[in-house]
C-alpha cells in the first residue's frame, strides 16, 4: 500500500479532482489559450492530451522575437475492439476536417485520434463523437482504456463475435462511474458552473478515490492470432476454443512496453500466464486485478507504477494469491497453450457468410489525401457508397466488412483510382509496420517517427530485394522515444528514438511479441539506421536454420555474434 506521505503530486490532484472535475469547467468557460497544468493531467481521464506544435517551437515573429506557443489539444476516441460503423468513420472524417488538421491517426490500440483541436472546439469536437455514439472517456488517463481484440469479421464461427461482444462489455464494466464526462462535455454551458458546486460524489467501486496509479490495458487474443500483441498488456485474456466456441482464457498478466533507459529501475516486460478462468469468472478476476494494482500499485513514482512493477515487486505467486484473496476463491493453473501467430487480415478474405472483407493496410494509421495517395478521399467514397461496417486494426490498419464478391472489382477499381496498393502486392516488412505519433504533435518525441516510416520501410525494402529476402515477414516497430507507444521492445526490428536523429536498434524479438528484444545499437544516426542493419540481413541470409525468421535468428545468436558479424575485422582484432 503507498506511504499516504510520499504519494506523487498527480495522486494528490487525482484525489483532489472531485472525481476528475478539477477546473476543467471553469477554463472551458474562459476563452483563454490553453488549459492550466491540473486541468492538462486532469483531461487525460477525458480521452485528450493538450500539446504544441513541435515543429513551430523555435519559429519567429517578424521582429525576430520567438512566437508565443500555439497550444492544441490531441482527442482520442475509445473503440473497442476497433469495431465503427460507416456513419461514424464518415462522422470522424468530417470532424478531422472541421476541428482538427484534417488528418485522422488510427492508434496501435484500435482508437482514433484527432490531432491539432483547438481548446475553443474540444467540447464541440467531443459532444459530436458521442452524438455518434462513441466516447473519449478513459481512453487516456489512469483508469482501464480501450479493450482491444481481434477485428477481423469471420462469421463461420462465432468465436470472432464472442471476442468482439467482450472487448465491449469489458470496456464498459471497467469505466469509471464518475459523472463528470457528461456534466463537463455532454451539457450545454448554462448551470456547468452550478451543477459542479452541487458535486455529489458518485460510488466508484473499482477505482476508488484516486483512480489506479498508473495506465491500465486490456487486450483479448487468440492462439493462432494474436494480432493484438497481447504480451504487451497489463491483462490479456487468452480465449481457449474448443469446438468452434470459447470455452475460458489463459489470464496473461503485466505486459508493458514503457521504459527510461536513464532509470535503470524501469524495463519493458511481455505478460505472463497466472491463470485458467472460466467466461464467466472474467468480470470479477479481471476486477480483482485490477483492485490489487488500485491497492499495491506504486502510488509515489509514475515511472514505475504500471501493474508489470507491482508483480516484479510481489513476485508472480504472491501477485496471485493476492488476486485470489481480492476473487475470493483460488484460481486454476495456466494450460499450457503456445500462442504461434499473429495475422494482420490486409488483403481480400471470405468472411465465412458468403461476403467478403479487405483489410487496407495505411502507413502509420494515417488518413489524408496525399497527392495521389487519397486515402481520406477513398474512405469518404467507399462508405458512402457502400456504408458498410469497418474495424481499426491494432497494426494501425482498417478492414472494410460484408462485401458481395460482386463488388470486389469495383472496390479494388476505387482503391486504384485514390493511389491504394493492394495489400497483396505489399511486402510483409510493409504490412507489419508501425509507428507511434512522435513529431509534430507529441510534447514526449525526441525523433521522428511516424512521418519518417515510409522512408525507412521503402530503403528496408530495398535491401531486402537486393538479398532475395523481401518475402519474409519482418516485424518493425519506430517510435518517437522510449515510451513505446509503438509497442517498439518485442518485434523482430525495434526502432526507438533516444535523441534527435538518433536512434536505438532492437532486434532479437518476434512477430508474435513474445519475446523481448536486446540492443543491437545505440544512438543510431537516422541516415544509420538501414546500413545497421544491412550486414545483420547478409548474416541471417546465409546462416539461418530452416523457416527461422529474422527475429529468432537474432536471438538464437545473440547480441555479442551479432555484433562481431558486423565488424569482422574488430572481432578478430579483439
Ligand atoms: Fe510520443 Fe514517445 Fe508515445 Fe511516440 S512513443 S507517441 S514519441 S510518447
Amino acid at each position: 500500500m503507498a506511504d499516504e506521505a510520499k504519494r506523487s503530486k498527480a495522486e494528490v490532484l487525482k484525489e483532489e479532482s472531485r472525481q476528475l472535475r478539477g477546473p476543467l469547467a471553469r477554463e472551458l468557460t474562459v476563452l483563454d489559450q490553453h488549459f492550466s497544468g491540473e486541468a492538462e493531467s486532469l483531461l487525460k481521464f477525458h480521452g485528450c492530451y493538450q500539446q504544441g506544435n513541435r515543429d513551430e517551437r523555435k519559429a519567429k515573429n517578424p521582429d525576430g522575437t520567438p512566437k508565443a506557443k500555439e497550444y492544441r489539444v490531441m482527442v482520442r476516441t475509445r473503440v473497442p475492439g476497433g469495431k465503427v460503423t460507416a456513419k461514424q468513420f464518415l462522422g470522424h472524417l468530417d470532424l478531422c476536417e472541421k476541428y482538427a488538421n484534417g488528418t485522422l491517426k488510427i492508434t496501435t490500440r484500435q482508437g482514433f485520434q484527432f490531432h491539432g483541436v483547438l481548446k475553443n472546439d474540444l467540447k464541440a469536437t467531443i459532444a459530436a463523437i458521442n452524438a455518434n455514439l462513441l466516447t473519449t472517456l478513459a481512453a487516456c488517463g489512469d483508469v482501464n482504456r480501450n479493450v482491444i481484440t481481434c477485428p477481423a469479421p469471420f462469421k463461420n464461427n462465432g468465436v470472432r463475435a464472442q471476442m468482439q461482444a467482450l472487448a465491449y462489455h469489458l470496456a464498459e464494466h471497467l469505466k469509471p462511474r464518475s459523472t463528470a464526462y457528461h456534466e463537463i462535455w455532454l451539457t450545454d454551458d448554462s448551470g456547468l458552473t452550478e451543477n459542479l458546486a452541487e458535486f455529489q460524489p458518485v460510488d466508484e467501486p473499482l477505482y476508488g478515490k484516486a483512480y489506479l496509479p498508473r495506465k491500465f490495458k486490456v487486450a483479448i487474443a487468440l492462439p493462432d492470432d494474436n494480432c493484438v500483441d497481447i504480451f504487451a498488456n497489463d491483462l490479456g485474456l487468452l480465449a481457449v476454443v474448443e469446438d468452434d466456441r470459447i470455452v475460458g482464457f489463459n489470464v496473461m498478466v503485466g505486459g508493458g512496453m514503457g521504459r527510461t533507459p536513464s532509470a535503470e529501475k524501469t524495463f519493458a516486460a511481455v505478460a505472463q500466464p497466472l491463470a485458467y478462468i472460466s467466461p464467466e469468472q472474467v468480470d470479477l478476476v479481471a476486477e480483482a486485478i485490477i483492485k490489487v494494482q488500485r491497492d499495491f500499485g506504486n502510488r509515489e513514482d509514475r515511472k514505475v507504477a504500471r501493474l508489470k512493477y507491482t508483480i516484479a515487486n510481489l513476485g508472480l505467486e504472491a501477485f496471485k494469491a493476492k488476486v485470489e484473496e481480492y476473487y475470493g476463491q483460488p484460481l486454476a493453473p495456466p494450460r499450457p497453450i503456445p500462442i504461434l501467430k499473429a495475422e494482420d487480415h490486409m488483403g481480400w478474405h471470405e468472411q465465412g457468410d458468403g461476403n467478403l472483407f479487405v483489410g487496407i493496410n495505411i502507413s502509420g494509421g494515417r488518413i489524408k489525401d496525399d497527392g495521389d495517395l487519397r486515402i481520406k478521399s477513398f474512405f469518404r467514397a467507399v462508405l458512402g457508397k457502400y456504408g458498410m461496417e469497418t474495424r481499426l486494426t491494432c497494426m494501425q490498419a482498417v478492414i472494410l466488412c460484408d462485401i458481395p464478391p460482386s463488388e470486389k472489382p469495383v472496390i479494388e477499381q476505387m482503391m486504384r483510382d485514390h493511389g491504394i496498393v493492394p495489400a497483396e502486392e505489399l511486402t510483409p516488412v510493409r504490412r507489419f509496420a508501425i509507428s507511434c505519433t512522435a513529431f509534430p504533435t507529441c510534447g514526449l518525441a525526441v525523433a521522428e517517427s511516424e512521418r519518417v516510416l515510409p522512408d525507412v520501410i521503402t530503403r528496408l525494402e530495398a535491401e531486402l530485394t537486393r538479398l532475395g529476402l523481401e518475402r519474409e515477414l519482418f516485424a518493425v516497430h519506430i517510435t518517437g522515444c522510449p515510451n513505446g507507444c509503438g509497442r517498439p521492445y518485442t518485434p523482430d526490428v525495434g526502432i526507438v528514438g533516444k535523441t534527435l536523429g538518433k536512434y536505438t536498434l532492437f532486434v532479437g524479438g518476434n512477430s508474435i511479441g513474445s519475446r523481448l528484444a536486446f540492443i543491437y545499437k545505440d544512438l543510431v544516426p537516422y541516415e544509420e539506421l538501414i546500413p545497421s542493419l544491412v550486414p545483420l540481413l547478409e548474416f541471417f541470409k546465409s546462416d539461418r536454420l530452416p523457416g527461422e525468421s529474422f527475429g529468432d535468428f537474432c536471438a538464437r545468436q545473440g547480441a555479442e555474434a551479432l555484433q562481431a558479424s558486423a565488424s569482422p575485422a574488430v572481432a578478430a582484432a579483439g
